[in-house]
This record gives C-alpha cells, sequence and structure tokens, in this order.
C-alpha cells in the first residue's frame, strides 16, 4: 500500500547504482528509512523535492519490511538557509540533533511543526544564529519531555544561590550543593554559570520562536548556555558527537561572528 505524508528531509545517503537511502521526518509517522531511485540533480518536481532544507509532500510505497519513495513534491524550500555558510552551519546542526533526538517511527507532530517553524526563521535571520539555535533545543526539550530543572535546587530544594548547572542531575543547584560535589571529586559535569540563565531559559521557552528575530543574546552568553545544554544533551540522549559541529560548534566559531 502507499501512503501520502508530509515530510522534512533529514538526510540522505547514496548507495550503488544511483540508489539512495533517504531519512525522512515524516509528520505522521515520525522519522522512517525510505529507499530511492529518485536523485536529488534533475529538475523534476520529486527531485527538487529531496534537497537539503525542503519540507515537501511525499508518496511512499509501503513494503513487508521497507519503505520506497514513489514521488515527492516541494512545498518549500528553504534554500536561503545554503547561502550563507554560518546560517547553513546552524541549519545542519539543528537538523542533525533533532534527527538524533527522536526515536524511529513515532509520530512527533509537536517537534515537526517546530522544526518547519524553525526553518523559517532562520532563513530570515541574517546573524547570531546561536540565539534561535537555543531557542529550538529549549522547546524541543520540552516537548520530548525532558527539560532540565531551573530551580529551586535540584538536589536539595534550596532556593537561593543557583549559580551552577549539574548534568548529571538534570538541572541547578546551589552554591552548597556545587561545593560539596566539588569536594567529593564529582566536578566535570558541573557547570558554574555566569549569566542569568535561569530566567534567560524562561524567557525562551515562554516565547515562540518567530518573536526571536530581534533578540540575541551576548555572545558569551549564547556560548555559555550552548555549553551546557549540548552537555546535558550528549549525557541524557546519548548523542556522541555530531558531524555538522566541525561546522557549528560553540569553540570554533561562536555564534557564526567570531568572538567579542
Ligand atoms: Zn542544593
Amino acid at each position: 500500500m502507499s501512503f501520502n505524508t508530509e515530510g522534512i528531509i533529514f538526510r540522505q545517503t547514496r548507495m550503488v547504482q544511483g540508489r539512495r537511502m533517504i531519512l525522512l521526518f515524516t509528520k505522521e509517522y515520525g522519522k522512517i528509512s525510505v529507499g530511492s531511485n529518485i536523485g536529488d540533480k534533475g529538475r523534476s518536481r520529486s527531485s527538487l523535492a529531496l534537497r537539503p532544507f525542503t519540507y515537501g509532500y511525499y508518496q511512499i510505497y509501503e513494503g513487508r519490511n521497507y519503505y520506497e519513495l514513489d514521488h515527492a513534491d516541494a512545498v518549500t524550500s528553504y534554500y536561503a538557509i545554503g547561502e550563507d555558510l554560518d546560517r547553513y552551519a546552524a541549519g545542519s546542526f539543528v537538523l542533525e540533533l533533532t534527527e538524533k533526538m527522536i526515536p524511529e517511527g513515532l509520530p512527533q507532530p509537536a517537534v515537526f511543526s517546530l522544526l518547519i517553524e524553525f526553518l523559517q526563521e532562520l532563513e530570515q535571520r541574517s546573524r547570531k544564529y546561536m540565539t534561535l539555535v537555543l531557542a529550538y533545543e529549549l522547546k524541543l526539550l520540552r516537548i520530548l519531555g525532558a527539560f532540565p530543572v531551573m530551580g529551586p535546587c535540584v538536589v536539595c530544594g534550596r532556593k537561593e544561590g543557583l549559580h551552577s548547572f549539574c548534568v548529571e542531575e538534570g538541572g541547578m543547584i546551589c552554591d552548597e550543593c556545587a561545593g560539596k560535589a566539588a569536594s567529593d571529586g564529582h566536578k566535570a559535569l558541573i557547570f558554574h554559570t555566569e549569566n542569568d540563565i535561569v530566567n534567560v531559559v524562561d524567557y525562551f521557552v515562554r516565547n515562540p520562536l518567530r518573536s526571536f528575530a530581534g533578540v540575541a543574546l551576548s555572545d558569551k552568553a549564547a556560548d555559555e548556555l550552548q555549553r551546557i545544554l549540548r552537555a546535558y544533551m550528549e549525557y541524557h540522549f546519548d548523542l556522541g558527537r555530531l558531524k555538522s559541529e566541525g561546522l557549528f560548534s560553540v569553540k570554533e566559531n561562536g555564534d557564526g561572528k567570531g568572538k567579542e
């Protein structure tokens, strides 16, 4: 049988004799692997719909234990994302991160909508991409039910002195608990924060992505929050290193526009 679904291309892998495996994020079925003979170089509608940063309709044949792409139709191609290296890097990172964080074959309609909103906003944005990526990451964590505890202290419940984030415990910890953890030798996954990340995170979660068009964190604050979230996601989702991080990461290019 065949079915039609809205989808976003996560990535494709070239196989022998012009065949490809496409990792497709479908609205109805979540992340699925689909085989295809359609190339992405031609000018046909189906070819255009296989390019990166495209949202389209995909007609898929479901075999006994495989999927095959019959036909594809682009709805929107966010091609301008690829016109700037930093913007492209931010987009590639978010696609790879999302792909790794969602399970296979499980519908994730809220993540799907969020990802389309992100691609729209990213295409329009011309600088400070890290701010938008951070807002996306926080919303993604919330949808997946894995949001960190931003207070009170995740260890003892104290409301004051929340200046550190503990990756292992999954949230903010107070100065006393941070000191105790340090003297016990559990320092590796504790980040001392210099910025008011509790309020920043709260603001990011309460406002829709489209409201971030004119919002930009300082490079320092953005780098700090990204370091924390990256370590948190790596630890709790078993991410490992992502390929796209060669282009997009805190250490190498900060917010994409150099350091202060
Ligand atoms: Zn505490």
